[in-house]
């Protein structure tokens, strides 16, 4: 019964790879030291893998910036404006991923964009119509040697091609991007060779797609795909992850392929389908341990789900984490300050790795030592998970009834009555809720931090930026005023530090993209608010000025996407379990007279599920939750929610259904494309459909945000209008933001001029 380990994550237990990227994208690090720094890391990744009684190690789950990238380096994918003549080299990658590099000419990176339903962040290969490709870059072969130079049998780990077509974009002109399968197939024919040649006897081919609803053609490219690489004398582990692969059981169950990984975490049903259907002579990889979370595993309850098939399967059943551990921090053991009782629910991508191994010891030898120990600890640490339960929290949740999620009135009568308190102008002008934050503000918090400023000092600091960002923006002539969030620093962060049953981590550090790592808070246990988190800071904005200022907040939905969360209850209940908590601050915010209140949802649409059937579930859990949080104010005071994307066709209904009366999102780039939705739907409620986006430096022209409003307006009903920025403005400066909201004012003015 072997270990299978799908990927490590490769920052480093301690970042080293994203301080070393940094380093040498300043031009302060050598090439050739990068270089060493990450072959270092591979190897102390590998020797723990190996340690742990992993048999073959994963190979292409290091990447400089990003794996999908090296992939398509590797087939010579690489879009023209990043070429410097026809090689590739490691500044190839980096102009591809960021648009520049310590060497060659800078042209706009390629697009970023989500990896299925996780929150990492792949490079999305760009293809051209009849695209030729070739192995061009050499690092998996390196890769294989050094794991062979250490002594071990290396498992090269790779999107399949139909993932990566999938994945890709038809870039210049439109055309079926499987018209460049057969060209394909051909180069990872080669790939596939090379190794041979190299001696690997198995290949882990990842289709994640099949985790999607497909149609027919991608359906034949995968027989197509794996008939052309099955021709050869390696071994073909088809792998997926992320959810259940069953809806296209009887597909897989003719490919040719030595071995099937499927993700049991996501989609534990799908193991009697295929069951059924293994051949005679193929190995299934069952992947138990969730390489996706951060919660020790039950050993005990998945050793005896396994057990009649390991009796069955004997060694063709291969143990495994459900997905790569990219999407898991590194090394439990850096964390020295954590409360013992919640250090003990927890396993990182090491601790995991001693679970498989853990696991296989209960299959195989259930009667040792060893064996009783595990079990043991598995008991206790589920009792202990129990103690710590909130029965009031759970009573509340229990409690609520239908009217708790609705508001006294719909929204024409809400509408009519916020009006008359709020006394607001034609195309109100606000923001998204975060102003600059300056290296000031970033300083002003280290210090606290380092405890060099009593919390007076810090509080009183803060104040005065308070003071200053409502200054600002009263001379700009703004409508709707914000606080600036300046004491945050992370939307999700500063609510998970004040709330029951989160608890944070010094270096659970999981990559986002490239060098960027997110630290997401942990929702332990059952969640509640001990006192107010925001009361003070909008007490004291409003204090300021007559102008109506916001209330800020995040929502439920974007606060459980954004954290590891509990497995033992549902999404659904640990949603609504964070709805309540923000329920209680918007309930002290509203007694203290303050007359809208933002529930940001930014991470709402992240959370649709893989397949469309599964939709509409999450939108349930979601909308109610969003409303739970929400629905206790009275008719006139104004409840906001922004989210920063701009796809609604979907899902539109959903959106009306949260029943926010207005709703900010980001259209500047569809030149407000994206409203159609919103027209088609007869949206009830106000819309601020950003007119500039925060991303660029530039400051918009006023002729422009008239022209965007003005499209806007054919579309939505002008007294349903109101004028913002895309998103939030922390990551600009002051001399960026000013004239930009002086050219949405000005451009404000002429629109209700010209009305
Ligand atoms: N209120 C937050 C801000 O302005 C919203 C951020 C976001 O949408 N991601 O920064
Ligand atoms: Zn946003």
């Amino acid at each position: 019964m072997q270990l299978n380990s799908l990927g490590f994550p490769r920052i480093g237990r301690r970042r080293e790879l994203k301080f070393a990227l940094e380093q040498y994208w300043r031009g302060e690090l050598p090439q050739q030291e990068l270089q060493d720094i990450a072959k270092a890391l591979r190897h102390t990744h590998w020797q723990w893998q190996a340690d742990a009684g992993v048999e073959r190690l994963p190979v292409g789950d290091f990447a400089y910036y990003d794996q999908v990238l090296t992939l398509a380096a590797t087939l010579n994918a690489i879009p023209a404006r990043h070429r410097d003549g026809d090689k590739v080299d490691l500044d190839t990658l980096f102009r591809v991923a960021r648009g520049r590099a310590p060497s060659g000419t800078p042209a706009p990176a390629a697009e970023m964009t989500k990896y299925f339903n996780t929150n990492y962040h792949y490079i999305v290969p760009e293809l051209t119509e009849g695209q030729r490709f070739s192995i061009a870059w050499e690092q998996y072969f390196d890769e294989v040697e050094e794991v062979k130079a250490l002594g071990y049998d290396p498992k090269p780990c790779l999107l399949g091609p139909v993932s990566f077509l999938y994945l890709s974009k038809a870039y210049g002109s439109e055309f079926d991007k499987l018209t460049l399968l057969p060209a394909l197939l051909e180069t990872y024919t080669e790939l596939l060779g090379r190794f041979a040649g190299q001696g690997v006897s198995w290949v882990q081919i990842e289709e994640p797609v099949l985790a999607l609803d497909l149609d027919a053609p991608w359906l034949d490219a995968l027989k197509q795909s794996f008939d052309a690489l099955s021709a050869l004398k390696i071994k073909l582990l088809l792998t997926s992850y992320y959810g259940s692969i069953a809806h296209h059981a009887e597909l897989i169950a003719g490919l040719p392929v030595a071995g099937l990984h499927l993700d049991l975490v996501s989609a534990p049903e799908q193991l009697s389908v295929f069951l059924s259907r293994l051949g005679a002579s193929q190995v299934l990889s069952l992947g138990v341990v969730n390489g996706r979370n951060v919660w020790a595993a039950d050993l005990d309850v998945i050793a005896e789900r396994l057990l009649p098939v390991a009796r069955d399967l004997g060694e063709r059943l291969w143990l495994a984490t459900s997905c790569s551990l990219l999407h898991s921090p590194v090394d439990l053991a850096l964390e020295t300050s954590l409360a013992p009782e919640l250090k003990r629910q927890l396993a990182f991508a090491r601790q995991k790795l001693i679970e498989l191994r853990s696991l296989k010891t209960l299959l195989t030898n259930p009667d040792s030592d060893e064996a009783r120990a595990v079990v043991k600890e598995c008991i206790s640490r589920r009792a202990q998970r129990e103690r710590a339960a909130n029965p009031a929290v759970q009573a509340r949740l229990a409690g609520l009834t239908a009217s708790d999620y609705e508001r006294d009135s719909a929204f024409p009568e809400r509408q009519q009555q916020q009006q008359a308190r709020l006394k607001l102008p034609l195309l109100p002008t606000t923001t998204i809720g975060s102003f600059p934050q300056t290296p000031a503000i970033r300083a002003l918090r280290n210090r606290f931090r380092k405890g060099e400023l009593t919390a007076l000092e810090y509080d009183n600091q803060l104040k005065q930026v308070c003071r200053d960002t409502i200054e600002r923006q009263l001379k700009l002539g703004i409508d709707v005023l914000v606080h600036g969030e300046a004491e945050r620093n992370d939307m999700v962060e500063y609510f998970g530090e004040q709330l029951c049953g989160v608890g944070f981590t010094k270096n659970g550090w999981v990559q986002s993209y490239g060098s960027r790592c997110v630290k997401p808070p942990l929702i332990y246990g059952d969640v509640s608010r001990p006192q107010p988190m925001t009361l003070d800071w909008a007490r004291y904005a409003q204090s300021l000025t007559d102008k109506p200022v916001k209330g800020m907040l995040t929502g439920p939905v974007t606060i459980l996407h954004w954290s590891f969360a509990r497995e033992d209850i549902s999404r659904d209940t640990i949603c609504k379990q964070i709805a309540l908590a923000i329920r209680d601050e918007v309930a002290d915010l509203e007694r203290a007279g303050i007359a809208i209140i933002q529930i940001d949802e930014p991470a709402f649409r992240e959370g649709l599920p893989l397949r469309k059937q599964d939709w509409q579930a999450y939108l349930d859990w979601a909308v109610d939750s969003f409303k739970l949080s929400a629905a206790c104010v009275k008719d006139d005071t104004q409840i906001h929610t922004h989210m920063c994307y701009s796809e609604f066709n979907d899902t539109i209904g959903a959106i009306a259904a949260m029943d926010a009366d207005v709703i900010t999102i980001e259209t500047s780039r569809s030149a407000m494309e994206l409203l159609n939705a919103f027209e088609e739907f007869d949206y009830p409620a106000e819309i601020g459909p950003g007119v500039y986006d925060i991303h660029s430096p530039n400051t918009p022209e006023v002729e422009a945000m008239v022209a965007l409003m003005e499209r806007a307006a054919r579309r939505i009903a002008i007294r349903q209008l109101w004028v913002n920025p895309d998103c939030g403005l922390k990551t600009r400066t002051w001399d960026e933001v000013e004239p930009a909201l002086r050219n949405m004012v000005a451009a404000t003015r002429e629109l209700r001029r010209r009305l």
